[in-house]
């Protein structure tokens, strides 16, 4: 991601706009803090001058297309253009009411682990740069080089699209991740090699400490109920205080809701005030999804969506 590719965006954003072809653009300006991006929601034509493309740029903006009037240019990495074909296969947006502003992605990095990394905090670092293998971080002048694959996020590492599928318009030209998909797997790995009983003390344990937030919810595109099940009273599914089994409850469905919608964009992950591991959960079941149905989530617009489409070959296997 340079600074040419960001003035392409900026060009093909202000010309949406100017040709009306974009009633809004739904991108990324610089964040207020060191190293971030912020959502750009917005009709004002000068306004597109501040979209960016960096490395920080960790929200899957698909979230907002439900929720933004008209014809919106959006700003899609791979993993959001495919929760924007999630999208339309659920009829929740129309393919005509939306321009994919795809940027090919090279891997977001989590300032977190760079911090940890270089023993600073982000404040005391001067710049990051993502250069294919190596992320260079100055500090008071000096470089160091770090692997990149030590500092991008883990769905990143196993990033299968990081270039949009489906786009209208591409800024800048296609390009791989720095992948790594045993890193990527880790922890779910890990989790498999346990027996029934430490998993389930494992995620006793995580979840313990849930503060039912609803962080995860909001993030997430995939989540788009008008009115959420934890929500309801009649009948009351989960108790709306935060005990270890109503949140294990909580999980449990919403990854059921989100199977064959999940795109592994790591937000609800990121956004979790507790640090809970959610993705051992959802990139679990994506896995789980596709070795049943040989079914990934946002590929094929024109397909059925998961939930929608049943084949009568299935009874054997799902009817318990
Ligand atoms: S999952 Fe892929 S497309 Fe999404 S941010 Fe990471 S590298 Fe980019
Ligand atoms: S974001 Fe974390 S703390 Fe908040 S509801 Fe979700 S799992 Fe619980
Ligand atoms: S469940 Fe998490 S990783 Fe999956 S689409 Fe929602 S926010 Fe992204």
């Amino acid at each position: 991601m340079d600074s040419n590719m960001e003035q392409e965006l900026r060009k093909e954003a202000r010309k949406l706009l100017d040709e009306g072809k974009a009633d809004h653009i739904v991108g990324f300006a610089r964040g207020s803090l060191k190293f971030t991006a912020t959502p750009l929601i917005t009709r004002e034509k000068e306004e597109v001058a501040s979209l960016v493309i960096n490395p920080f740029i960790v929200n899957n903006l698909a979230k907002f297309l439900t929720e933004v009037p008209g014809r919106v240019g959006i700003v899609a990495k791979g993993c959001d253009s495919r929760s924007v074909v999630s999208l339309i296969q659920d009829n929740q947006v129309s393919r005509d009411d939306v321009v994919i502003i795809g940027v090919p992605c090279s891997g977001l990095i989590d300032i977190a682990k760079v911090e940890q990394l270089v023993n600073k905090d982000r404040d005391e670092i001067d710049d990051i740069a993502l250069q294919g293998e190596k992320v260079a971080v100055i500090i008071g002048g000096q470089k160091t080089e770090l692997p990149t694959k030590e500092v991008l996020f883990e769905h990143c590492l196993g990033c299968e699209s990081p270039t949009p599928q489906e786009y209208d318009i591409l800024v800048g030209i296609p390009t791989n991740a720095i992948g790594d998909k045993e890193l990527s797997l880790r922890r779910i790995k890990q989790l498999e090699d346990m027996v029934p009983e430490q998993r389930w003390a494992f995620w006793k344990k995580q979840l313990s400490r849930c503060i039912r937030c609803y962080a995860c919810r909001q993030v997430c595109p995939a989540c788009f109920c008008e009115r959420c099940f934890v929500e309801e009273s009649q009948p009351q599914w989960i108790s709306p205080v935060s005990q270890w089994q109503d949140n294990l409850m909580f999980q449990v469905i919403r990854n059921i809701h989100v199977a064959g919608r999940c795109t592994d964009c790591g937000e609800c992950e990121r956004v979790c005030p507790q640090n809970i591991p959610l993705r051992s959960l959802s990139k679990k079941m994506s896995e789980l999804v596709d070795e049943m149905f040989h079914y990934q989530a946002g590929i094929d617009k024109d397909a059925p969506a998961l939930m929608t489409a049943y084949e009568p070959v299935e009874a054997e296997d799902l009817i318990m």
